[in-house]
């Protein structure tokens, strides 16, 4: 029995968690966040003071990589090693760190099978970059969402706890994370062929999540 797959490709801050999150509950289905895993990677780069730039040291340590998602009372929680770390992976040095080595090739090659397994057994919406064009290139449909850099740091701004947090730094890296995943060679984001684009910018969540029922419902009964 295949799985129902539905995939969400975007830059940061166009709302993809929120809405997979809204859209698999409506589904009645799970939802994967694929960044979160990236993060990870990110997390254990540091934690573990390795050089990802020299060969050797990154696929030696992607070889004892040990990543995996468990649901907690409806919430996606990551685990390292049997160790939780979704606490610690959204800080921005995080952020900028999971941008520059999911570049590498052989970090998303090792990411792959997860997320490819998670799909066999479980009808699900998966969030990230390259969804729709490298990891599900057949998903039952296919979403791009995006909306105004302005509109995105915002937003991402408005999430942060921090009192120090400052706007331009948070659209300045934002900026720097867009060109970083659509300018690299290895799965870049950009929307597939037969993604559907959305922009989110002057729509509302719950419109955004309207719009996607509709056209998921529209595709599964063709
Ligand atoms: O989605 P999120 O902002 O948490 O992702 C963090 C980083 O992980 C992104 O900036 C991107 O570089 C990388 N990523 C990716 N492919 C995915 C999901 C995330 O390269 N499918």
């Amino acid at each position: 029995m295949s799985t129902r797959i539905i995939t969400i490709d975007g830059p940061a801050g166009a709302g993809k968690t929120t809405i997979t999150k809204l859209l698999s509950q409506r589904l009645g289905c799970v939802y994967v966040d694929t960044g979160a895993l990236y993060r990870g990677v990110a997390f254990e780069l540091q934690q573990q003071k390795i050089n990802w730039e020299d060969k050797a040291a990154l696929e030696n340590f992607l070889k004892n990589l040990d990543l995996n998602f468990v649901m907690e009372n409806d919430v996606l929680v990551l685990m390292s090693s049997g160790r939780n770390i979704t606490d610690f992976i959204r800080s921005p040095e995080i952020s900028m760190l999971a941008s520059s080595s999911s570049a590498k090739p052989q970090v998303r090659a090792a990411l792959l099978d997860i997320q490819r397994n998670i799909a066999k057994t479980k009808d699900a919406v998966f969030e990230g970059r390259d969804m729709g064009t490298v990891v599900f290139p057949d998903a039952a449909v296919k979403f791009f969402l995006f909306a105004d850099l302005n509109v995105r740091a915002k937003r991402r701004f408005d999430e942060m706890p921090d009192e120090t947090k400052d706007i331009q730094k948070v659209q300045e890296q934002m900026e720097i994370r867009d060109h970083n995943d659509s300018q690299r060679k290895s799965a870049p984001l950009r929307p597939a062929v037969d993604a559907i684009e959305i922009d989110s910018s002057i729509l509302t969540i719950e419109q955004v999540v309207e719009k996607m029922l509709e056209y998921i419902e529209k595709a599964c009964k063709a």
